[in-house]
């Protein structure tokens, strides 16, 4: 919604499909079906955050018919348009090689990521506050990982007074965690750092919080696994031993809907903006 209505109000002439049940009227804005032919024109083609699933099939919350993208679909697109996701699975990246497009992945962008750990974060902490029976402040927390996530959950920890472990495997990340005034540890060090540990935010997509690190925890432990599904955690053997794992994907979505429509229409509009000013096209 936040991208429609950005687009409309700089000029661009929009197209929605698959929104039957939209209740809210952009002015200016073209409702069509899903056919190949209104993709002749388009200088930019928006796909929701997960572009298509394996068999091109589009997500949908407005409409109660199946969007496919399909051969011929891609066919009528001219060579010129940009194809724009979150992030694009095998099956999208894949048909945009095979027909010449140029697919954007907005959630790989730097910017966007780094714009969306603020939501992210939050939402952790949310989740963090929820499955404890104590503050925050005060806690000893460990966050893994100290990249574009990573780093903004240690930061807002540290700020209300936890006390944050930081694992990385870089010797530069474990100088700027020192700097930072977190305790850095190296990964393999994480099952012998466990043992006081309230709270673990892992950020690795790959298993890292292993049977062995879990066995470490203190029972009233409780791990927050931030990292794409299907998470850094061993959930299973987490359950045996009665310690809370949480997998939490899309928090940005979930606490704080309108940020991240905003997040993603500002850098969408972004893209092409640049797109057209390299084009020599009007902004
Ligand atoms: P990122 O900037 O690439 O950070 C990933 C971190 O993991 C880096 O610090 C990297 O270390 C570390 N890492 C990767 N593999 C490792 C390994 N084998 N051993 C030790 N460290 C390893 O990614 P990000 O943007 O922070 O995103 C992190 C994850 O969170 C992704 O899976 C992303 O999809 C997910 N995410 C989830 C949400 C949500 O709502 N739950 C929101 C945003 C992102 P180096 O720096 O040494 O490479």
């Amino acid at each position: 919604m936040e991208v429609i209505r950005r687009l409309t109000e700089l000029d661009a002439a929009v197209t929605i499909v698959g929104f039957d049940r939209l209740e809210t009227p952009f002015s200016g804005v073209v409702k069509a079906e899903w056919l190949p032919d209104i993709l002749k024109q388009v200088d930019v083609l928006i796909l929701p955050a997960v572009g298509t699933d394996e068999e091109g099939v589009i997500s949908t919350l407005f409409t109660d018919q199946e969007l496919r993208l399909t051969d011929a679909h891609l066919a009528a697109i001219p060579k010129t348009c940009k194809v724009i996701t979150g992030m694009a699975k095998p099956y999208l990246k894949k048909q945009c090689d095979k027909y010449h497009l140029e697919l954007i992945e907005l959630f790989e962008r730097d910017d966007v990521a780094i714009y969306n750990s603020i939501p992210t974060a939050e939402g952790a902490l949310m989740m963090a506050i929820q499955n404890t029976d104590i503050t925050i402040h005060g806690s000893n927390c460990i966050v893994l990982g100290l990249g574009r996530t990573g780093f903004t959950m240690a930061r807002t920890l540290q700020a209300i007074g936890a006390n944050v472990k930081v694992g990385v495997r870089r010797d530069e990340a474990y100088a700027r965690a020192f700097e930072m005034g977190f305790e850095p540890f190296y990964m393999p060090e994480l099952a012998r750092q466990a043992g006081n540990i309230d709270l673990i935010f892992n950020t690795i997509p790959t298993m890292i919080v292993t049977a062995q690190v879990i066995a470490q925890l203190p029972l009233r432990a409780c791990i927050i696994d931030l990292a794409s599904k299907p998470g850094g955690t061993d959930f299973r053997f987490a359950e045996k031993r009665g310690i809370k794992a949480l997998l939490a994907p899309g928090l940005p979505g979930i606490v704080a809907p309108k940020t991240a429509g905003r997040i993603i229409a500002n850098s969408l509009t972004q893209i092409i903006l640049e797109d057209n000013r390299l084009r020599g096209n009007k902004p």
